[in-house]
């Protein structure tokens, strides 16, 4: 099994059962019950890096915190848009790409991976 699977807490309608926080500071992004867990691949460019060659490239993600309303955050913060995606970055140090936000749908899209739980 790879090593960077995470046991991810759902309740029964596949919720998140712990409040999800910024891994870089304590800013809250989600409470319990806020988020539905569902698997899509979409490529999120790498967290800011320190290896200019990086800058520009994306890993494929496969599992997102599902989020209809974005008024259903307790803090996130907009970031540049690309074509029909805005992505998602910490409300407040500003750290991401932590997820995006479909244009079209108005539905936001958190990587399970890029956030911590409590
Ligand atoms: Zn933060």
């Amino acid at each position: 099994m790879p090593t960077n699977i995470i046991e991810l807490k759902k309740d029964t309608e596949g919720k998140n059962k712990d409040k999800i926080y910024c891994t870089f500071c304590p800013s809250k992004i989600l409470n319990a019950g806020a988020a539905k867990l569902i698997n899509m691949d979409f490529a999120l460019p790498y967290i800011h890096s320190k290896a200019e060659d990086k800058a520009n490239q994306s890993e494929t993600i496969s599992a997102y915190w599902l989020i209809e309303d974005i008024y259903t955050f307790e803090n996130i913060g907009l970031s540049h848009t690309v074509g029909n995606v805005k992505y998602l970055a910490c409300a407040d140090c500003e750290r991401g790409p932590v997820g995006w936000f479909d244009l079209s749908t108005k539905k936001s899209y958190i990587a399970s991976c890029r956030v911590k739980y409590e």
